[in-house]
């Protein structure tokens, strides 16, 4: 049996006296899209957060492909984890062009093959070369996202964290990014955990999948299963007529 991708046990975030994870756990296994949805508030980019090292207040096991983390990240841990956010401007700086956007990573590490991690950073999201000279504003809606996505993407990591990729996102959109992440899912092996509030999001893209509500995992259950109503807590039976 290979190692988990990621590995979560007894992990707590309190923020003052909000508890707003509480002892949540769950594995991930390598090349798996791992879903978490929820209600807003319910704590799911919190435990994303905690993930990625953009929270350090955390207690608990974060394991990340059997390496025990610590709240504060080494820089190379970025090589190996990314984020994609819900608002395309947190990876984009307004006033850069994509290319600098997309190369900066590259310089970071100093790595070599700038041009051509730019080029086919920008393939694998389905933009044309030419989109490296453009800045932000002249993009549309979907075009930023896949832009970020492309930034999370240049350092080749093995794992994606997704928080609500498609939710800013025009609804005729938002099957095309979802696509675009199947896509990836499929050819990259890369390791996905994907968090919305949308059932049929996740659904789309996971076969596991942990329900979330007020800090805690109240349920691991599977997309066949939500598909089918086949649900043990009242509240995932709740999300799934909200839906
Ligand atoms: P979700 O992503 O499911 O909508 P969050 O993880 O963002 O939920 O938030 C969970 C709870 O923690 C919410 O009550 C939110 O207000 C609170 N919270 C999130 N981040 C912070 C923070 N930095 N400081 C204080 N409270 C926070
Ligand atoms: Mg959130």
């Amino acid at each position: 049996m290979s190692e988990a991708a990621v590995n979560i046990d007894n992990l707590n975030v309190h923020f003052g006296g909000l508890h707003a994870v509480r002892d949540a756990h769950f594995s991930v296994r390598p090349g798996e899209c791992y879903g978490i949805v929820g209600e807003s508030g319910s704590g799911k980019s919190t435990i994303l957060r905690a993930i990625s090292g953009l929270n350090p207040t955390w207690t608990g096991t974060i394991e990340i492909n059997g390496i025990q983390q610590t709240p504060h990240r080494p820089k190379s841990f970025y090589r190996t984890v990314q984020m994609v956010f819900q608002d395309p401007y947190s990876s984009l700086h307004p006033r850069h062009t994509i290319d600098r956007t997309l190369s900066e990573p590259i310089s970071i590490f100093r790595l070599d093959r700038a041009e051509e991690r730019v080029r086919s950073a920008l393939e694998r999201v389905g933009l044309r070369p030419s989109f490296r000279f453009r800045y932000p504003h002249q993009l549309s809606g979907g075009q930023r996202q896949r832009v970020a996505i492309a930034r999370a993407l240049i350092l080749e990591p093995s794992i994606l964290l997704l928080d609500e990729p498609t939710s800013a996102l025009d609804v005729s959109i938002q099957a095309e990014v979802l696509n675009l992440l199947k896509e990836l899912l499929v050819s990259s092996g890369l390791t996905m955990v994907l968090v919305s509030h949308n059932l049929a999001v996740v659904a789309h893209m996971c076969q596991r999948v942990a329900v979330m509500n007020g800090g805690s995992i109240v349920e691991e259950t599977t997309a066949d299963a939500l598909r089918d109503g086949r649900v043990r807590e009242d509240y995932t039976a709740q999300l799934l007529a909200a839906t």
